[in-house]
């Protein structure tokens, strides 16, 4: 049974009613965009080089954590151009001929948002990467003796690729970006101001000392802070009167086992089980996995970034090691 955890930085994609509330708490503009100031600097400066010069944006690589705001960066990119953005992802892109007929239905300016664009096949990152070159489609029809290969031309598009490690991605594909920026861990302030926006958009009410309390449990991240709201307004409307205030917040995080630092009983687990296995040495990453259960790519991606940016991990050559602050951590909760 797949357990759902509250700080899961991975999209809720099986709920419509989430869905519905996901795509109204989403930024539009730059302006509604917080934080990630040198990014949307870069950004701002590469439109209105384009529009002047009556061009496409040149591509876009986003990296960084899960939930940091790659999707909505690519939405508030394809507002801010006029353009029309098709979203897609890289398992989504099976073979060669889906990325071709995704491609040839593009029209002159459009946006192509490839999520976990690290998770395209080699075959099909090919073909993406010469269609990126030159907006040309390089297509085999036929089998056999009687193939021949033919080759299109392409509207003028912008890919806008996000993953969460560069290093996954092949050298060649990873060259036809003209822009790469990495997205950074939010400050506690700019992740109070999403919460106070999301309350504003829900029309729940929220005291700035509770908000205050769920920003420095949102792990630095946009899509934990408006989760833990939406799970905090639930509490606050079948427990109270709807009101978000402290008393309220902290029981509801309470129940939801989030710590003062918006640690889960997943990440205390695995923590824990560093120390007992492991004490001060380094681990490698798939023994870490087969310890907690996980998968390696759910540690790299959800658990770790966070865990290192508080400095609770650190990476040696020799594997992950726990830190003493996590230890004092630990041992405070006991
Ligand atoms: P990613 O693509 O990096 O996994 P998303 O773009 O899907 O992350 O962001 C997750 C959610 O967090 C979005 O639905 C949006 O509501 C919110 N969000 C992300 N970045 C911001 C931001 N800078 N300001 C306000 N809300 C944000």
């Amino acid at each position: 049974m797949a357990i759902e955890r509250l700080v899961d930085t991975s999209a809720d994609e099986d709920d419509t009613q989430e869905q519905l509330i996901e795509v109204t708490l989403r930024p539009k503009t730059f302006q509604e965009y917080v934080g990630q100031d040198r990014l949307k600097t870069n950004l701002k400066l590469a439109i209105d080089a384009a529009k002047k010069r009556n061009e496409v944006l040149d591509h876009i690589l986003l990296y960084g954590p899960p939930g940091l705001g790659k999707t909505t960066m690519a939405i508030v990119i394809a507002n801010e151009m006029n353009a029309n953005i098709r979203i897609t992802a890289g398992p989504a892109i099976e073979k060669a001929g889906d990325l071709a007929s995704i491609l040839t239905n593009l029209q002159d300016g459009d946006i192509l948002f490839i999520d976990e664009i690290h998770r395209l096949s080699r075959s099909v990152e090919e073909v993406l990467y010469s269609a990126m070159e030159d907006y040309k489609l390089d297509i085999v029809i036929g089998k056999g003796p009687a193939a021949r290969s033919v080759r299109l031309d392409l509207p003028k598009f912008t890919v806008i690729g996000a993953t969460t490690r560069t290093g996954a991605l092949a050298a060649p594909l990873r060259d036809r970006f003209g822009h790469i920026y990495r997205l950074e861990f939010y400050q506690p302030a700019e992740i109070g101001q999403i919460i106070h926006r999301a309350a504003d958009i829900l029309g729940s009410q929220i005291h700035p000392e509770a908000a205050s309390m769920l920003s420095t449990r949102a792990r630095l991240t946009p899509r934990i802070a408006n989760r833990l709201l939406k799970r905090v307004r639930d509490y606050a409307d079948v427990n109270g009167d709807g009101i978000i205030d402290v008393p309220t917040a902290q029981s509801a995080l309470s129940m939801l086992e989030i710590d003062e630092i918006g640690l889960d009983a997943g990440d205390r687990n695995l923590l824990r089980r560093m120390v007992e296995h492991y004490g001060d040495n380094p681990v490698g990453l798939t023994t870490l996995a087969a310890l907690t259960g996980d998968e390696a790519t759910t540690i790299e991606d959800f658990y770790e970034p966070y865990l290192m940016q508080i400095g609770f991990i650190e990476r040696t050559p020799r594997g992950r090691r726990i830190t003493i602050k996590a230890r004092r951590h630990l041992s405070s909760e006991n």
